[in-house]
Parts: structure tokens; sequence; C-alpha cells
């Protein structure tokens, strides 16, 4: 049984430690904070809730594996509901396009119904050809990348190609979808996690894919739900949590780690797993000197009184700035508690943006709590945005699962395979699988 020591509790740091403690180690939780979930958690204000972070996930299967592997499953504790539609997109010409999940042919449906029909190879028909195309993609990468720790000896040449391209995101839509609306569907969810897709490479829009063939997914009640379902694996496993507590650095000598520095003291390791951005850690620091974070979206939780327009439960709103509106919270009778998230030219506020997109509701906000990113990366001690794309080379600049330190791993959204849940998940998976049994 190895003495394991996970740094950060977000939802990389849960996830590996209830794994770990499931396949027999003596795992020890280290996070800075008074509790637990990172970006994975709640706001709440006067009887209202938001979700801090995320309010959905694609690829549900990893949740429900994170549950089965580290006890019981996840049925048995909180529900995941798929959203209907995944999301809606309004166009700065008016246009607006309800886009749902789960088949080429519906989403064939409503983008010829949004963005009309009638040509040769009208859009509907180009974006299903544009996201059928990752299919390939997706099962390569799946296989060889997401589900196994990659091995550049042991990888296919066409995993090695693929994650090799110089074809970026922006390049690979500018040549497969000639409508910049559907370019915009296309880049939204790279562009509201902080990237340009002018960096970002081609494979990345495979997303499109996984949203279109499993949908997205939330819990009833919020997304931060899973952390308490978490923290209670944890307590099953005998899994030791040391909240407020800050990791400093590694102890290491001769190149294998045999403790972490924290504010309290050293706690002994032989396995540390690295959950937080590595740049925070002096003995990992220097060996991601190349990488920056992307910054998280400015973020505004409104309480709201009073009627307000039916919508679904994500809306983007396409221009300079991009906003999306989260309308999920949970709020108190008669109200109703949205998330607004904004990313690019925010000149004016939020809200008075939201209100020229016609969502007018500006005059009913009657409580309202605004995160700067500078404020989320100061409370989430970096950013659960993880690693900025600047081309290719940054998958060799960023840290994959195994540091260059005898027994240290990585998890979290700074590492293979990045950031959003479904890959944070994944991570926690590949250290497991790294790691084995006690
Ligand atoms: C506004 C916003 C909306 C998002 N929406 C979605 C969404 O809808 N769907 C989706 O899939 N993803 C979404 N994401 C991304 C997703 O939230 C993250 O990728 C994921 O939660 C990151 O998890 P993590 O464990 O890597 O990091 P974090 O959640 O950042 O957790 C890191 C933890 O480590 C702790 N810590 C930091 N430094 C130290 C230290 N030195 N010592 C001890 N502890 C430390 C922190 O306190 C924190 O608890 C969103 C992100 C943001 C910012």
């Amino acid at each position: 049984m190895a003495r394991v020591v996970v740094v950060g509790g977000g939802f990389g740091g849960l996830a590996s430690a209830a794994r770990l403690a499931k396949l027999g180690h003596d795992v020890t939780l280290v996070e800075a904070s008074d509790h637990l979930g990172g970006a994975l958690g709640f706001v709440e204000h006067d009887g209202f809730r938001w979700d801090a972070g995320p309010t959905s996930t694609l690829l549900p299967a990893v949740v429900r594996d994170l549950f089965r592997k580290s006890g019981r499953p996840l049925e048995r504790e909180l529900e995941l509901v798929p959203l209907e539609p995944v999301q809606q997109h309004r166009f700065e010409d008016g246009t607006t396009l309800d886009l749902p999940a789960g088949s080429r042919g519906a989403q064939h449906a409503a983008v010829e119904r949004a963005l009309g029909g009638g040509r040769r190879r009208s859009p509907a028909d180009e974006w299903v050809d544009y996201v059928h195309g990752f299919a390939d993609v997706w099962d390569t990468l799946r296989r060889e990348w997401l589900e196994r720790p990659w091995s550049p000896e042991h990888a296919s040449k066409e995993a090695r190609e693929l994650l090799a391209t110089r074809a970026s995101l922006h390049k690979h839509t500018n040549r497969f979808l000639r409508d910049e609306r559907l370019r915009k569907v296309a880049s939204y969810r790279p562009v509201l996690e902080g990237q340009d897709p002018r960096n970002v490479p081609a494979w990345v829009g495979m997303w499109s894919y996984v949203e279109q063939r499993f949908g997205a997914w939330t819990v009833p009640g919020g997304m931060g739900l899973l952390t308490g379902a978490l923290e209670q694996r944890l307590v099953t496993r005998g899994v030791t949590v040391l909240g407020g507590t800050t990791a400093h650095d590694l102890v290491v000598s001769g190149n294998r780690v045999s403790a972490v520095r924290t504010t309290t003291g050293n706690v002994d390791a032989d396995i540390v797993v690295c959950a937080v951005d590595p740049r925070r850690l002096p003995a990992l620091a220097p060996h991601v000197e190349r990488t920056m974070p992307a910054i998280p979206p400015v973020v505004c939780h409104l309480g709201i009184v009073g009627d307000v327009p039916e919508l679904p439960p994500e809306v983007v709103l396409h221009g300079d700035p991009m906003l999306v509106l989260r309308t999920g919270g949970t709020a108190p009778d008669g109200a109703h508690a949205w998330t607004l998230l904004g990313r690019g030219r925010l000149a004016e506020d939020i809200v008075s943006i939201l209100q020229r997109c016609g969502i007018r509701v500006r005059d009913q906000v009657e409580v309202r709590v605004d995160r700067s990113p500078r404020e989320l990366v100061q409370a989430w001690g970096g950013s659960p945005d993880g690693v900025l794309w600047q081309g290719r080379g940054t998958l060799a600049h960023r840290m994959g699962t195994r540091a260059p330190v005898d027994g240290v791993y990585l998890a979290g959204a700074h590492t293979t395979p990045g950031s959003g849940l479904p890959s944070v998940g994944l991570s926690a998976a590949l250290v497991a699988q790294l790691v084995g049994p006690a």
C-alpha cells in the first residue's frame, strides 16, 4: 500500500483520490481552501444558488465510470439528465439555432430550420459532414490518448499524426464551413474556455462530434452536487482530507518525491498526484515554464424576480463580446438564478449587453454577484480552464500524466487531456491506470 498525497481538491483531485483509495492506497488530500470542489461548487446568496463553474458535462460515461470504479454507481446517488437543446445559438443577424444532440439527422433538421436549405450543399449538409468528419479522430484519440496513458512508442502512426497536425481549428472550420455562423458554433467551446481557435489544433473540434453523439448532461439542482457526492465517497473510502492546507512544494531527493511541503508541515508520500497548476509547485515549475494558463471568463451571477423569457439551459449570444447565459440555477419561488459568462470586448456592463441582445431583465435583477477572472484564479489557486493553446507545441510543453520526477503524476485541467469535466475526469482515470492497485 503506497502513501499517496493528492494536491488540490477540485474535480481532478477528488476523482484521483477516490479512484486511488478504491485501489487500496492510503490517500491524503491536501486542499488550500476550506471547502472541496474547486470550480465544481456553488455560489450562494440571499436564497439564490448558482453553479460557480461547470453547469453541464459532455461524455457522462466519464462521471459514471468514476462512481462505479470507486464504489456505488452514480444512479444510486445523483441523477444525470440530458440538456435539450444542448445550446441555443443566437447570431447578430437575428437568426437562432436550437442545437439538439443525439443524431446527425436531428442536427441536420435543426440547422436547416434555422439557417435555411435550398443550395446544392446547404449549411446543414456542411455542418453534419464537418461534425461527422471527427468520428475517426474521436475513435483513434479515445483509444490511444484519452483512455490509455499516451506512449509515443506504442501509438499508431494515425494517432501521432493527428496530435502533431499543423492545422488549427480556425483553418479547419474555414475550410469545411462556408457559413460564418456555423464556424462560430464550431469554435464556441474553445473560445469560452479562453482559447484562440487560431492556436488550437484542429482535432479539438472532435468535441462537437462528442456533443452530437452523446449529448450534454446536467445534475438537477446543480453540478455542484457532484462535489458533495464525491466528498462522501472519500469518507467511505477512508481518505484523509486536510482542508485549509496549501501545498507549497514537493520534497524531492535524487529525483524521487518523498513528501509534500504544506502550510502545516511536511506530509510524507510515496506517490504525489498534482491536481493543481504545476507552475505553483517549484519542483515542477521548470518543466512547464513554456506554458501559460487560459484565463477564465468574466462571471456574473444574477438573481432575477418576476417573469422572464422562457429560455433553454444554455444560450450563446454570438458577437464581440460573446455572452453565454446559463439559466439553471436554484432560486426562491417566483425568482430565477441565471449566470452570465462573458468573453471578448466587455466595454459596457454585461447585463446591459444582455439587454441589448434582446434579453431584457436588467430592471428585475435583485441580487448580483460579479466575479472577475482575477478573483476566480485567486479563489481556485489557478485557472480551471487549464493551459492556453499556443499551437501544437503546447502538447509537448504541458506535462503529461507522469511527471519527470519519480513518483509524481498529474491530474486536472493543466495536464492531459485538458480542461472541462470529461477531460479532467479522464486525467484521474489515467493516473489510476499508471499507479495501479496497492
Ligand atoms: C466559469 C467556468 C465555467 C465552466 N463551465 C464548464 C462546463 O459547463 N462544463 C465543463 O465540463 N467544464 C466547465 N468548466 C471547466 C471545469 O470547471 C474545469 O476544467 C474543472 O472543474 C477543473 O478541475 P480541476 O480539479 O483541474 O481544477 P480546479 O477546479 O481549479 O480545482 C483546483 C483545486 O486545487 C486547490 N488548490 C490550488 N492550489 C493549491 C495548493 N497549492 N495546495 C492545495 N490546494 C490547492 C484549489 O483551491 C481548488 O480547490 C468551467 C470553468 C469555468 C471557470
